[in-house]
Parts: C-alpha cells; structure tokens; sequence
C-alpha cells in the first residue's frame, strides 16, 4: 500500500473529461457524487488513490482533519457488503489507517465511522469511512 501522492496534495487533474465518466479503468463506479469523484466528473481535494480505492477532503468538515475512504467497487452501505467483500472492507480500513498516519493524526488519535442506512445518519449511499480528527471527539454521537 504505497501509492499516496504525497501528504494533502491535491491531484492537479480532478477536473476530467466527459470521456473520462465511461472510462474501463472505473467500470464499477455507481451514480452517486461519490461515483463522480471517482470518475474525475466533479473536482475532490484527493489525498490516497490505488485500484481499489480513494480518500478525499469531506466538503463539510467536522473536525480540523474530515477525510472519507471510498471503494471503488459501489457497495451502497456496509449491511450491502458481502463475504467476497472481505478483503476490499480490510484494505478500506488499512487505507484509513495509513491516511490517517499521513495526517499526523496517529498519535493523539482519531476516529473512523461508517454511518450505514438512514437511522445511522447516511447521506450518500456509495460506502465510505469517515475519518475524523485533530480535536478530541465527543462521545457518544448526536
Ligand atoms: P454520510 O452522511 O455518512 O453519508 O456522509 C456523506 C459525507 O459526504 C458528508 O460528510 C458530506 O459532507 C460529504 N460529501 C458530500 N458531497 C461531497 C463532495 N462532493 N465532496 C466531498 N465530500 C462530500
């Protein structure tokens, strides 16, 4: 798990082309805005990207870091995922991890939260892992 494109940098080439959205390289992405980052439609502020995955800047933070990890396999929500999704779930949270370490948030900590459905506070049903940090968190959530 090598590929992070340097700590917060923003991959110059967010903004692609409408030949870019029916690209084989991303033939999974669904239709949701998640799915538009993914296919380069709508510019995101990248942070990790590798073949199964990416990580971007939350557009509305709640913390001073507000990271998402999304597969690029479309799972709506985590009750969607399956046994064969065993090892995308691992390296989701891998993932998460070594963002995290790049954020500098490792050693006071952080938070990874999956809102699942509607009663869990889920807005955009492409699956992804919240990270949080640089306060410390309340507990329990709202
Ligand atoms: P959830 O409520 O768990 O489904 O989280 C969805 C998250 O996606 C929210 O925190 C939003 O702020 C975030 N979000 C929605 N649209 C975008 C976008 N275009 N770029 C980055 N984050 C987004």
């Amino acid at each position: 798990m090598t590929p992070l494109r340097g700590q917060f940098a923003t991959i110059p080439h967010a903004r692609a082309t409408i030949a870019a959205s029916f690209s084989p390289a991303f033939p999974m992405s669904g239709d949701t805005i998640f799915g538009k980052i993914i296919r380069k439609e709508i510019p995101a502020n990248i942070v990790y990207e590798d073949d199964l995955c990416l990580a971007f800047t939350d557009v509305n933070p709640q913390a001073p870091t507000h990271i998402l990890v999304i597969p690029k396999q479309p799972i709506p929500k985590l009750s969607d995922a399956t046994a064969e999704d065993k090892e995308l779930l691992g390296h989701l949270l891998l993932t998460v991890k070594q963002v995290a370490d790049q954020a500098g948030l490792t050693e006071n900590g952080y938070r990874v939260v999956i809102n699942t459905g509607t009663d869990g506070g889920q807005t955009v049903f492409h699956l992804h892992l919240h990270l949080l940090g640089g306060r410390s968190l309340d507990w329990p959530p709202g």
